[in-house]
């Protein structure tokens, strides 16, 4: 037996190879393009199949590389942002990995204003890649000077050429999602899609993936936004947001400019009890480790695809891992003080 005969007999591979074996010149090489699992264990017995795409594999961790290297491509098209230029964000935390990834691999210097209650690992992320970090007063109220946004403002107004990427009035936001996302989407279904959801945020990844799957389905691909217990998107005013990333509330409550409503079908809220339930059963049965945002998405798909017709699709959105919140969703203590359960989480 020669060794080629071994390698005719061998069980496959568990590790699939890569889709190319090319020599990449640049990270932002590694932006876009990310998997799609189906759920084997909780989606059992349920007349729709359900998909997850895993944003964390992009290479800040989330979805929000493809807005950032959007925005900064854009922006510097256009004259925006010029070389050397300083980028200034208000962000919950991905949205500034992904400008501070970008900003180091085209020369920017990244200024990022976030909320106390981000995690250690997103502040070290961003320490890692050279950001300033900046806190602000996430629940100040717009017109107040401790608002993230305006504190952005005065930042940048201070800085000499720089540029305010505004994730939630940019459209290059929900443009990457339209151009990279939904395409990716559809391509990966091979145009078998019947229900979209996605937790809404800055509304970017439901309204630009949303759009592009209605357009080219003529309408039949249903867009259905994830809104986290608290958030105004669900018209419920109470506030108390417990999952990272999405939703609005009182006293800072808006309709973001990037977050077209109007094709958005319906919009589920979810309890945060059930989130984070689901994120420990999708890393405890599914070995998905995933973000809050991600248990938020995959409570909505699992709900939709209970009640769907036999042979439906329904695709989630994942938009992030798990590993950035081990001192959060996966902390007991942490789950205890928040008034969550930890009961699925082996010890
Ligand atoms: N999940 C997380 C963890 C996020 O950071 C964001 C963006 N803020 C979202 C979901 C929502 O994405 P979008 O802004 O595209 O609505």
């Amino acid at each position: 037996m020669t060794n080629l005969d071994v390698g005719a007999t061998a069980p496959m591979p568990l590790v699939a190879p890569p889709a190319s074996d090319a020599i990449l010149d640049s990270v932002t090489a590694l932006v876009g393009n990310t998997p799609v699992v189906e759920l084997q264990s909780l989606a059992r017995g349920l007349p729709a199949r359900v998909l997850v795409k895993l944003e964390s594999r992009n290479p800040g961790g989330s979805s929000k590389d493809r807005v950032a290297l959007n925005m900064v491509r854009t922006a510097e098209a256009t004259g925006l942002l010029a070389p050397g230029a300083t980028i200034v964000e208000a962000s919950s935390g991905n949205t500034g990995i992904g400008l501070a990834l970008v900003g180091r691999l085209t020369g920017h210097p990244v200024v990022i204003v976030h909320s106390a209650e981000i995690s250690d690992e997103k502040r070290a992320v961003l320490a890692a890649y050279g950001a300033r970090l900046v806190e602000a007063d996430w629940d100040a109220a717009p017109s107040d000077p401790a608002n993230p946004r305006a504190v952005a403002d005065r930042i940048a107004a201070e800085t000499p050429g720089a540029w305010r990427s505004s994730q939630f009035e940019n459209f290059a936001n929900p443009g990457a999602h339209y151009q990279t996302t939904g395409p990716e989407i559809w391509r990966q279904t091979a145009g078998a899609i019947t229900h979209f959801v996605a937790s809404i945020g800055t509304g970017g990844t439901v309204s630009g993936a949303g759009r592009f799957l209605k357009d080219v389905s003529a309408g039949a691909v249903r867009v259905i936004g994830a809104n986290p217990a608290g958030s105004t998107y669900g018209g419920d005013a109470s506030g108390g947001i417990l999952v990272d990333g999405v939703g609005t509330s009182w006293p800072r409550a808006f309709w973001p400019t990037t977050f077209d409503h109007t094709l958005v079908d319906d919009i589920r809220t979810v309890d945060d009890e059930t989130v984070y339930r689901t994120v420990h059963a999708l890393a405890a049965e599914e070995a998905l480790l995933l973000g809050p945002s991600s248990g938020l998405a995959v409570a909505v798909a699992l709900e939709t695809a209970r009640k769907a017709a036999p042979g439906s699709v329904v695709l989630a959105i994942a938009p992030d891992g798990g590993i950035n919140y081990l001192t959060k969703a996966f902390n007991p203590e942490w789950l205890r003080d928040a008034g969550l359960s930890s009961s699925a989480l082996a010890r």
